[in-house]
């Protein structure tokens, strides 16, 4: 039946490790949100707008085709037709993410479109900052990860194959920015389990969630 899973949390929370396997052990579908800001913040940066422009930043997003595929054990990112899954990983998007997901008609549109594909998944794990508490706050499990700022730099520099201290430097610049925002897109819904993963381990997180829900 039907089934809805929020993963919140803050990059490098272990989130989208989690989120996969867990969407893998349901048979369920998987729709990573932060790919959608990511996706929209490269068409932003390719069409030249200036980036503290709302209104021209809305409406290239706007008028974006933007695709994601939502296979937990692979999914494509598509905007215009061109396949940019590396591109969305790299520097110049994720130092431009956070200015572009703090507009609030990106937000709203992207909501929407996330809104809708969750009424057609029928079971999906969903990640993302505020999906417990704005785009999905009926979802069947609400889940809050957090960690260690060692934990989480040491995680993402993995993940990306960068340096540590470079990721860092880059994980706090943007837990700044996202809490200094009028809008922070961190939301920790109110009936949300939280779960600390530094020193628990991936699989273990896993375990308990699924636990959770077949319990
Ligand atoms: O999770 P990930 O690091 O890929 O997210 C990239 C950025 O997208 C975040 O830093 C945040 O600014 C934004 N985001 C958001 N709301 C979400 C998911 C991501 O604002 N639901």
């Amino acid at each position: 039946g039907r089934c809805v899973v929020a993963v919140d949390g803050p990059s490098g929370s272990g989130k989208s490790t989690v989120s996969r396997r867990l969407a893998v052990s349901l048979d369920a579908r998987y729709l990573d949100t932060g790919a959608m800001y990511r996706a929209l913040t490269w068409a932003v940066l390719r069409s030249g707008v200036d980036l503290t422009d709302a209104e021209s930043v809305a409406k290239v997003a706007g008028e974006v085709d933007l695709r994601i595929g939502t296979d937990p054990r692979g999914y494509g990112v598509t905007a215009d037709g061109v396949t940019i899954d590396k591109e969305i990983r790299g520097p110049e998007v994720t130092g431009a993410v956070s200015a572009v997901a703090a507009v609030p008609a990106v937000r709203a549109m992207l909501v929407t479109r996330q809104q809708e594909m969750i009424a057609n998944a029928g079971r999906i794990v969903v990640e993302g900052r505020d999906i417990g508490s704005v785009v999905a706050p009926d979802a069947d499990l609400k889940v809050f990860l957090t960690a260690s700022e060692v934990a989480r730099a040491q995680r993402r520099s993995a993940e990306d194959a960068a340096d540590v201290a470079v990721t860092a430097a880059d994980l706090a610049r943007r837990d700044k920015l996202d809490s200094t925002r009028k809008v922070n897109p961190l939301q920790q819904a109110p009936d949300a389990v939280v779960l600390d993963t530094t020193e628990l381990g991936i699989d273990e997180v896993v375990a308990r969630l699924h636990d959770l829900l077949t319990e």
